[in-house]
């Protein structure tokens, strides 16, 4: 992070016109690989993801299984056209640390003990990447997974905060990313109010701290409405058709 300036104008701009608590675009179409028991595309900014889940489903090699729950298995990976120059198709450091990161943000929101002996494996495809993917990744993941039928505490919403010309902002871009301050992905369970996953990658003070994860965990329940609102889609047609049934 090189701490360029003028990465906001002087109306309060950022480089993509946004204001400083104004999340990018978001689309997310639930139930799009039909070899799949879930999946779910999403669209943040211009990141293009697709997530998808087997399982439960029996255990291969068979010792990894566990006698009192489910494993979950997770595999992020940049598809080497994702970025302006081609990345290496063989997961890199950085790939198997997001995968890590994101099983463990999904974790505490699956009842995995419904499933002993069986494992789920989700597979989070990065088509376009625009900074902010393993948020975006993990947004479509815990949707991928409720399409699926996993039991779940709740869905987990990530979002990403950072500095920028030494001011708070939500959802930081790629290039606010590359030449901003800081960057601090958060997941969140909206009901449960818990933070499933917190990153930091920069300085903030810690009054900058906390008004950085504020403003993540604020942006992570605008996702959470957004996956709501997909999965409403997916199974209801649409809220007002739903509340004419009720
Ligand atoms: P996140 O996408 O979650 O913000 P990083 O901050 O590590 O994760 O990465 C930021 C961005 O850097 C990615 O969204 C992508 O645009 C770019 N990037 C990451 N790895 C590569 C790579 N191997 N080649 C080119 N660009 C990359």
């Amino acid at each position: 992070m090189s701490q360029a300036k003028n990465l906001i104008n002087g109306s309060g701009r950022r480089t993509d016109g946004r204001t400083a608590d104004e999340l990018r675009q978001i689309k997310i179409t639930v139930g799009v690989v039909k070899n799949a028991d879930g999946s779910a595309f999403i669209e943040f900014g211009r990141n293009k993801i697709v997530a998808a889940v087997y399982g439960p489903r029996e255990v291969h090699p068979k010792h990894m299984a566990l006698p009192d729950r489910c494993i979950l298995r997770c595999r992020y990976h940049m598809s080497p056209f994702s970025t302006d120059t081609r990345k290496n198709p063989a997961p890199s450091r950085r790939e198997v640390e997001i995968s890590k990161v994101m099983r463990e943000s999904l974790e505490p929101a699956l009842i995995l003990e419904d499933y002993p002996r069986a494992a789920i494996d989700l597979f989070v495809e990065v088509l376009q990447a625009d900074g902010g993917s393993r948020c975006a990744g993990i947004t479509a993941a815990s949707v991928a997974l409720a399409d699926a039928g996993i039991n779940m505490r709740d869905i987990v919403s990530a979002c990403a905060a950072g500095k920028i010309d030494n001011k708070i902002v939500l959802d930081i871009n790629d290039t606010e990313d590359k030449e901003g301050g800081a960057d601090m992905p958060v997941a969140y369970m909206p009901h449960l109010e818990q933070v499933t996953l917190l990153q930091l990658d920069g300085i903030l003070t810690p009054e900058q701290f906390n008004e950085c994860l504020d403003k993540a965990i604020g942006g992570c329940n605008m996702v959470y409405e957004i996956q709501r609102q997909a999965l409403m889609q997916k199974y209801f047609g649409n809220e007002t058709e739903l509340k004419e049934e009720q």
